[in-house]
């Protein structure tokens, strides 16, 4: 997806303003009607419709009237809330060039301050496994067409979580940095993912190494469970870098063993074709039985001494929680992303290097100079904090599973006082949104909304109650 990050320069205060009124009213609507758009967003002198304009403008909103009027933050929308609050931050201040497009997600090199070069990983479930999101939807139910936006969210926050945990335990993962939103920066890894690698110069020592690695990932409870020639990555020393770890699962889920072997086989099947790795004496004679041939040398998942939980701390401290992993297994079908009988070469995981060159020049970069402004405590805030999205019912089990990931725990009497004041604002917003409904319903047009939010917007007690809370995010 292009991302074309110019306009960010010149998205005004209030335009930002509106962009996070659409995300916050998308946590509890699909579409999100524009009368209550502009009571959150709640703008001076109105000129929310305005504002809502130029954002169509710029593809950041989507305009649907399918069901009843209103707006939905498009993925660019997402990204630009994403990139703005972590530019705010001060975690970089220019986009470069896309590195990588993924199967879910789309990888950009970033700037820092400094002139270091980072990579920006935009998550975006639902690219290609939307027939697995979709066949969740008796569960979802009313949830179901803006899940994308929360399954992104919580498949950063977990690359996040287990990309941290990994490296405090030594393992040759990418450094995590931040995680806003669906993005999460990291270390850019110098190198290239093992499938453009035509030759090794040491492809024993390569293959022992990668196997190692799943042992060992399995003896502290893990199992990546797409680890395979897009998602290892290698340089020219022929060093090992795994990465993509969205997909992880622990050592004690049902289908451990499978995930585990599965995992085994990819990298047997990948070495053996490509570098002509052979494992077996035997295995010409065994040619139709490939997959058994070298059964002798294949670590088993049995025979691994397995640390269940061993992370879990490391992992809980980053702000992923139990619930996230349990809400990503039950909404993800990992078995309809890839196919266990599929040949691990031909997976889909498509891991394209958009641009081949290795010009690191920082004039390459679109800085985006964003100066931090009045307001954008609103993004920083409990907005930036979709941890509510789609889980307007359930935003108590959520509390501990914010964005702000660092700094979970320190301010977490803060946050909870921040969520009962969340809370209570959500049901006034349930309100008005049903309220808004029926304004729809009763074919009142975008007109008739906007004049009858002029005549009572932003001065009734109601609404400097929403404006003087937001302020206080
Ligand atoms: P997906 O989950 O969509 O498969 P990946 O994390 O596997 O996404 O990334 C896709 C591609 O982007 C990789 O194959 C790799 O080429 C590139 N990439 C990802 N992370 C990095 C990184 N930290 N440094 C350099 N390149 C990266
Ligand atoms: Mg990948």
């Amino acid at each position: 997806m292009k991302l074309d990050v110019n306009a960010l320069r010149y998205l005004s205060k209030d335009d930002f303003r509106v962009l996070t009124a659409v995300e916050m009213g998308m946590r509890n609507h699909e579409i999100v009607p524009a009368e209550l758009i502009a009571r959150i967003a709640s703008l001076k002198h109105g000129g929310t419709y305005k504002v809502l304009k130029n954002l169509l403008k710029h593809k950041l909103v989507h305009h649907d009237s399918s069901k009843y009027d209103g707006f939905r933050l498009t993925y660019l929308g997402y990204d630009f809330l994403a990139i703005k609050t972590l530019v705010n931050r001060g975690v970089f201040v220019a986009v470069g060039r896309q590195i990588g497009v993924g199967k879910e997600s789309d990888i950009f090199e970033v700037a820092t301050e400094d002139g270091t070069v980072l990579a920006m990983k935009l998550h975006r479930l639902g690219r290609t496994s939307f027939r697995a999101v979709k066949s969740k939807r008796d569960y979802l139910r009313h949830r179901s067409s803006f899940n994308w936006l929360y399954l992104s969210r919580l498949a950063a926050l977990k690359e996040f979580a287990f990309m941290k945990a990994l490296d405090e335990h030594r393992f040759p993962v990418p450094h995590a940095v931040d995680c806003n939103r669906h993005c999460v920066v990291m270390s850019l890894i110098q190198g290239y993912p093992l499938e453009q690698v035509k030759e090794l110069q040491n492809p024993d020592t390569v293959f022992e190494t990668i196997l190692g690695l799943v042992v060992r990932l399995a003896e502290h409870g893990l199992i990546h469970c797409d680890f395979n020639e897009f998602n290892i990555m290698i340089d020219d020393d022929e060093k090992v870098t795994m990465i993509d770890f969205p997909q992880m699962v622990s050592v004690s889920h049902e289908n451990a063993k499978m995930y585990f072997d599965r995992d085994v086989e990819c990298i047997f099947k990948f070495f053996r074709k490509r570098y002509n790795l052979s494992f077996h004496e035997n295995e010409v004679e065994y040619d139709d039985l490939e997959v058994d041939s070298d059964e002798g040398c294949r670590p088993q998942f049995s025979d691994i001494k397995k640390v269940t939980g061993f992370l879990d701390k490391d992992l809980e401290a980053s702000g992923f929680t139990r619930k996230d992993q349990n809400d990503m297994e039950k909404f993800v079908d990992r078995d309809v992303e890839k196919d266990p009988g599929s040949d691990c070469e031909e997976t889909e995981d498509g891991g394209d290097t958009v641009d081949e060159t290795d010009d690191r020049s920082i004039k390459l970069f679109e800085s985006l100079s964003l100066a931090r402004k009045e307001g954008d405590s609103m993004l920083e805030g409990n907005i930036e904090d979709t941890r509510n999205i789609a889980h307007q019912d359930s935003s108590k089990e959520h509390s501990k599973s914010g964005d702000e990931v660092e700094h979970a725990g320190d301010e977490s009497e803060e946050e909870e006082q921040e969520q009962v004041e969340n809370d209570e604002l959500v049901k006034r917003l349930g309100k008005q949104r049903k309220r808004a409904i029926q304004a729809a319903r009763g074919r009142r047009n975008v007109l008739t909304s906007r004049n009858t939010y002029k005549d009572k917007g932003g001065r009734s007690s109601h609404s400097s109650k929403i404006s003087k809370q937001l302020n206080t995010w």
